[in-house]
């Protein structure tokens, strides 16, 4: 079975097709010739998730799926959420986005959050949405430097050290993107 993962991000491909069974097959954006920008227009985790599997499927006539990630804070009103990438401006820079969390949360003293991942998978006509949900803190200063994005200022709950601070593997077991595929691969199988 051939299936195009709505992305071209060559570590997350590698990651998902050595998870999945050597039947499937996925391609990936670059793949299948689709070399344009695909919108990311919706408000939501879910929605971009979803215009970005349709985009594919519509456009294309693969059966796909796509992922979508974010930073929900609880006292920021679930921003940075669907703006994570590009919270402090296009630049698109973690330093930056880190900074602006931290200092929107500087009088705040509640400091819930977590990460969200969202995949979208059409296939054979039909759509299901897998949901990844990682519960934690933001902390006050950043530390590690594993990574990526906001991972020096987040700590899971029932954890002391930093998503940067956890190796790849301790990271992935527990993560948002770990739990959403890991739905994803079991209902492909
Ligand atoms: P994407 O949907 O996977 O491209 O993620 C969108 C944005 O969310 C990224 O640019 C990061 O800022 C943030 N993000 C996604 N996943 C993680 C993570 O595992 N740790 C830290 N930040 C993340």
């Amino acid at each position: 079975m051939q299936l195009v993962f709505a992305s071209n991000n060559q570590n997350k491909i590698k990651e998902i097709q050595l998870l999945l069974p050597d039947s499937i097959h996925i391609l990936s954006l670059e793949d299948i010739g689709c070399l344009e920008e695909i919108p990311e227009t919706a408000d939501t985790i879910e929605g971009n998730a979803i215009l970005k599997a349709n985009y594919v499927t519509e456009k294309y006539g693969y059966d796909c799926f796509a992922d979508d990630t974010g930073l929900e804070v609880e006292a920021l009103n679930g921003e940075p959420g669907v703006y994570s990438a590009r919270y402090a401006g296009e630049q698109r820079d973690a330093e930056d986005n880190m900074n602006k969390v931290l200092a929107n949360l500087a009088d705040k003293p509640n400091r819930s959050a977590h990460f969200k991942t969202v995949i979208a998978l059409n296939l054979s006509g039909k759509q299901t949405l897998f949901t990844g949900l990682v519960k934690g803190r933001i902390i006050d200063t950043k530390r590690g430097t594993n990574g990526f994005g906001y991972d020096p200022i987040f700590v899971a709950d029932g954890y002391e050290k930093t998503f940067a601070e956890l190796s790849i593997e301790e990271k992935s077991a527990i993560s948002h993107r770990g739990l959403a595929v890991s739905q994803l691969v079991s209902f492909l199988q």
